[in-house]
């Protein structure tokens, strides 16, 4: 499988692409990339996810990893964009989904709980044809009840936002998934355009959480995010939440949810098995 990307002005292009010399190192890295895919080499962490307002645990975020005997520890912000590319976060995609979907439904089952599961879900992974069709399969094969399952898809992939991805959104929010808005703040999206979107949680990006206390104007901003969400009817996830002040502030103005190493890092299923277990 040799593809590749090219972004053409909002569009994605997926071609045969001809092999030339300096796309060697990166063939290396594909065939890496697929193998740890086949061989069952790459983890899903789980970072937990807090209700603001009773401080329980509720659910967590999949966040994938991946450890190559050779290359070491290669982080996700650097080998997603190279799946993207290479077509790669397909088989990868579903495989994420599958295990998380395993996951959850082990811990709920075991725990009697109603954890919920958030996956990232890549823009390219949306615009593919069969994509409902393989959420379905995945739902069915798991036998999770996919009101556990939810899917964060970022704001910047919503800037190719059509009515085709606004239908899928909703079909799958119909299947009694949740829909969130990764990292908001960091794309263009405008106000006329999410009251419109068929998503029922906007998460708001670090960036804007590690500036509150720095100035009034910067606090007051995420304020003024979480009553804007909760006026189109979303619930607020904060993101990257590392301190007491933030908390405090984000609890002060009814955010829903938080997650952050102020509560936990991302956990191996191991450690996170262990805390669930020391929860009250
Ligand atoms: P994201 O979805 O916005 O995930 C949150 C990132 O923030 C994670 O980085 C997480 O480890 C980190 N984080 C959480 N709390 C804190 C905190 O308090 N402080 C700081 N400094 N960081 C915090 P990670 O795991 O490196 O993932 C980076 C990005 O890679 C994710 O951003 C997501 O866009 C992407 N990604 C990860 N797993 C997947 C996946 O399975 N599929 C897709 N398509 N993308 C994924
Ligand atoms: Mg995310
Ligand atoms: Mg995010
Ligand atoms: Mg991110």
């Amino acid at each position: 499988m040799l593809l590749a990307k090219e972004r053409k002005g909002n569009n994605y292009f997926v071609f045969n692409a001809s092999l030339e010399a300096h796309e060697m190192k990166d063939i290396t890295l594909e065939t890496k990339l697929y193998d740890a895919l086949r061989l069952e080499q790459l983890a899903l962490h789980y970072q937990p996810k807090i209700d603001i307002a009773t401080g329980k645990l509720i659910g967590m975020e999949a966040l994938l990893r991946w450890h190559d005997e050779e290359l070491g520890f290669i982080p996700p912000d650097r080998f997603i964009p190279f799946a993207e590319e290479t077509g790669l976060i397909i088989p990868i995609g579903e495989w994420v989904l599958q295990r998380a979907c395993l996951d959850v439904k082990g811990w709920n089952d075991l725990f009697d709980l109603n954890l919920r599961v958030a996956v990232n879900f890549s823009p390219i992974q949306l615009a593919l044809p069969n994509i409902i069709e393989m959420i379905q399969n995945v739902l069915h094969s798991t036998n999770v009840d996919p009101s556990f399952v939810e899917i964060e898809i970022t704001e910047m992939s919503m800037v190719d936002f059509n009515d085709q991805l606004m239908e899928k959104l909703a079909i799958i929010r119909e299947m009694g998934i949740t829909i969130s808005i990764d990292d908001f703040g960091t794309g263009y999206s405008s106000l006329s355009y999410l009251k419109n979107l068929p998503v029922d949680t906007l998460k708001i990006d670090r960036a804007f959480i590690m500036e509150i206390g720095t100035s009034e104007t910067n606090t007051n901003l995420v304020g003024a995010i979480i009553h804007l969400a909760h006026a189109m009817n979303l619930s607020v996830v904060a993101e990257g939440v590392e301190r007491e002040e933030e908390w405090a502030y984000l609890k002060s103005c009814g955010c829903e949810q938080a997650q952050g190493y102020y509560f936990s890092r991302p956990l191996s299923p191991d450690l996170f098995f262990q805390y669930v277990l020391t929860q009250p």
